[in-house]
């Protein structure tokens, strides 16, 4: 299956090495050109225009960020009509399940086939194959994109319809500036009232409340350097906000994720937006 990678930032340059690792014929496309050409190197094709990457393939794999940039892709206003015609489209950045399903909606509408596999893990996992793909879409499609799927992924999973995999996608993401949030405000207490860090991190790990990406982020918080983003601050600040759109249409109260939303607001007033999602710790705990 010969595969288009549309839009090779961060997550969509590993996963396109990846899979061209993993023996699928690939080309790329990047709105700044400079990212898809440096896949050359890799022997990953960049091609001039995203109309070209969709008709040297027969799926395409959006990395995208957001919804936005997706419909400006494949239905810019008032250009060609994209080569969508017999075309699969797996949607794997993280989206709102009625983005996602408007999306379907008119990708079908174009001729073409649309799934999508939002994916928890970042880039070390896309390194070695080993994200969690959650695909929402019909399941025959699933199983003709299952090989994709597992040069991905240890375990694929087919969540349900297409939306389901968005929203699971978002429950998760919840969890991770839930986590991030609540941790980095214990540490900040912990740290204000000069207690050792090691034996509360000690008796953290012996409790059930312990979650293995507290140690993962630990020395990020301790020196306040955050490096290098794997999953930048400004990404998650999207989701919570897809989280929060999606939980007003629903029965859940959406006052503690709007509390959330405006410290991450805060995060990238204060610049922090382009490194780790870590750093969020910055905008809870004020340094003294
Ligand atoms: P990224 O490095 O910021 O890349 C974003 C990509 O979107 C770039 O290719 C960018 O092109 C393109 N883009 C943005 N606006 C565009 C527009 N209007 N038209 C055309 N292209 C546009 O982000 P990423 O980390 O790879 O994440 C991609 C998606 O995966 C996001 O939805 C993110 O939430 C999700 N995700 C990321 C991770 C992770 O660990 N990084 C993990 C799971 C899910 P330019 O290069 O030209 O700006």
């Amino acid at each position: 299956m010969k595969l288009a990678v549309i839009g090779t930032g961060l997550l969509g340059s590993e996963i396109a090495i990846r899979l061209q690792d993993r023996r699928f014929e690939v080309c790329a496309w990047n709105r700044s050109s400079e990212k898809a050409n440096a896949l050359a190197t890799v022997g990953i094709r960049p091609s001039a225009t995203a109309n070209e990457a969709l008709a040297k393939s027969n799926a395409a794999i959006l990395l995208l960020s957001d919804a936005e940039a997706i419909r400006s892709v494949l239905f810019p206003a008032g250009s060609d009509a994209p080569p969508l015609e017999d075309r699969i489209l797996i949607q794997m950045g993280t989206i709102a399940p009625n983005e996602s399903r408007a999306l379907g909606r008119d990708v079908e509408r174009a001729g073409g086939q649309y799934l999508e596999a939002p994916v928890l893990g970042s880039l070390p996992e896309a390194r070695s194959g080993r994200l969690i793909v959650m695909a929402g879409g019909e399941l025959g499609l699933y199983e003709r994109c299952l090989p994709i799927f597992e040069a991905l992924s240890e375990q694929p999973q087919r969540i349900g319809e297409v939306g389901q995999g968005a929203a699971l996608k978002l429950a998760m993401n919840q969890l991770i500036a839930g986590l991030t949030a609540t941790f980095a405000y214990s540490l900040g207490l912990v740290r204000d009232e000069g207690i050792d860090v090691e034996q509360f991190m000690g008796l953290l790990r012996q409790s059930a409340l312990y979650a293995p990406t507290f140690d993962k982020k630990l020395d990020k918080y301790l020196s306040h350097e955050y490096g290098q983003a794997n999953f930048p601050l400004k990404h998650l600040r999207k989701d919570l906000g897809l989280f929060r759109r999606v939980a007003e249409q629903s029965t859940l109260e959406t006052q503690p994720i709007e509390a959330l939303e405006a410290v991450m607001e805060r995060a990238l007033q204060k610049g922090l937006g382009d490194l780790d999602y870590s750093a969020l710790y910055e905008a809870l705990v004020e340094r003294r």
